[in-house]
């Protein structure tokens, strides 16, 4: 059900030649995407309408969706679900809200000083995908961050459902009503990031776009990116675990399993110091996964070239694989968890111990599930505050600090042979500065 890899002994050069990975094409859908975009951006909702009715098979009469549509949404919600909601809301903002940044002014020289000023985007526009599952969950996890930001603007699009009526699903307008959240959209795939990119009769352009989708969203997000502002492509979700002898095999089974339960192309990673775990975690797959629902599909993703079982000799070679894979999601289930966790130095988020999964992650840790994927957790992070601020310098000099500073500044454009920038200079004071 799930392939092995050993890598006891002495491990590769390049770790990445070797550990599975799911290789998604965005570059090929690029093609498909860009007459979607173009479409959008020269005839506006006529093409988002066209475009909804050929991917989704729904004709939309606006898609702006109604605001007693959210209302009812709310009203009809199961109270148990609407309980959920509100507590994940709960832990999500106490974590985003001390992410907020405050502005800092540093004195550089007397007189001199530079504030950087942390202001939130303008408007943004949140895709909450809605294909193959619905994902309150990520409309919680989106527009948590972009209000404790201070974003002014805020809307969400997420696919139509023909079997309620051509809206989203009730569950994703009511997590909308909950948060406060009055302009959404029926509109899905790369047509949704068009549409908040260029704008459109309905909705006025958005200066960044966030939240994750299949590729046709992660293409039309490359294509777009600088007319609009992203987070990241978001692809495959991944799960990698850390795991010796004192980890639980059945928790180790059921936690790759809720991972490859997302997609078929969904990874599971099991990086192990013990060939029993590994034994005993391959025995448990298949009882678990015969009595699950998604079956099929997690079956498809455990045994795809992208998930799979890599035994190492100790913890030191685990976390080197661990950080050369950078998983989205990295469990450790070892001896001294938080110790092992504390030299971790890639990954989205990390879940220390057998009581952290990564379930709990997706819906009620308080942190965000919108993490980077396909090995980005190398160089970036996942959605938060920060996504949606920007740092601008404020730089306020008297005329005795610009004075201290002009011999440098002269020095350093005459050397990159810009006299002009040293001309900027002495032009405020010729008599002062040698020229
Ligand atoms: P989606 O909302 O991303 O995409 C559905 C849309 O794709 C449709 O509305 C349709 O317009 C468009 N589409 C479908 N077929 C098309 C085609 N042939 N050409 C052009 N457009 C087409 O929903 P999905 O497909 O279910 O994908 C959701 C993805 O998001 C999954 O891969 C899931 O794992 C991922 N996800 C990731 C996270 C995360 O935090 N990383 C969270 C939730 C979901």
């Amino acid at each position: 059900m799930i392939s092995r890899i050993d890598l006891r002994g002495s491990l590769p050069a390049d770790l990445r030649d070797v550990l599975p990975r799911a290789e998604l094409d965005v570059e090929a859908a690029l093609e498909k995407v860009r007459p979607i975009c173009e479409d959008v951006r020269h005839r506006g909702a006529a093409a988002v309408r066209e475009l909804t009715a050929r991917f989704d098979g729904v004709e939309l009469e606006s898609a702006r969706v109604p605001a007693q549509a959210l209302t009812r949404a709310l009203e009809e919600l199961d109270p148990a679900v609407r309980a959920a909601l509100e507590e994940s809301i709960r832990r999500a903002r106490l974590v985003h809200r001390d992410q907020r940044r405050t502005d800092t002014t540093t004195q550089v020289v007397p007189g001199g000083t530079v504030t950087e000023r942390w202001v939130p985007v303008d408007r943004v526009g949140l895709y909450v995908p809605g294909g193959r599952a619905v994902y309150p969950s990520s409309v919680v996890m989106n527009v948590v961050p972009a209000q404790e930001a201070g974003v002014p603007s805020l809307a969400v699009s997420s696919p139509p459902q023909k079997e309620f009526g051509g809206l989203p699903h009730p569950t994703i307008l009511a997590a909308c009503a909950l948060l406060g959240v009055d302009e959404v959209y029926a509109v899905g795939g790369a047509q949704a990031v068009a549409m908040f990119a260029y704008g459109t009769e309905e909705c006025p352009p958005a200066t960044m776009v966030t939240g994750p989708g299949n590729i046709w969203v992660a293409a039309a997000k490359r294509l777009l990116k600088g007319r609009i502002g992203i987070d990241s492509e978001a692809g495959p979700t991944e799960i990698a675990v850390l795991a010796d002898e004192t980890a639980d095999p059945v928790h180790v089974a059921a936690d790759l399993i809720s991972q490859a339960e997302h997609d078929v192309i969904a990874a599971s990673v099991l990086v192990t110091t013990s060939v029993e775990l590994a034994d005993a975690v391959e025995k448990e797959l298949p009882g678990q996964v015969a009595a699950t629902r998604h079956g099929e599909r997690i079956t498809e993703a455990l045994a795809g070239r992208q998930s799979g079982i890599v035994l190492v000799s100790d913890v030191e070679d685990g976390l080197k694989v661990v950080d050369a894979y950078a998983a989205e999601h990295l469990e450790i289930q070892t001896a001294d968890a938080r110790a092992v966790a504390a030299r971790v130095r890639n990954a989205g988020a990390i879940f220390v111990g057998p009581y952290a999964p990564v379930s709990l992650g997706d819906y009620m840790a308080g942190s965000n599930h919108v993490l980077p994927t396909g090995g980005c957790a190398c160089h970036s992070s996942g959605l938060s505050v920060q996504t949606f601020l920007r740092g601008i310098h404020v730089v306020d000099y008297s005329r005795e600090a610009l004075a201290g500073a002009a011999p440098h500044v002269c020095a350093l454009a005459d050397a990159e042979d810009l006299p002009a920038h040293g001309a900027a200079i002495r032009a405020r004071f010729d008599w002062e500065v040698p020229a």
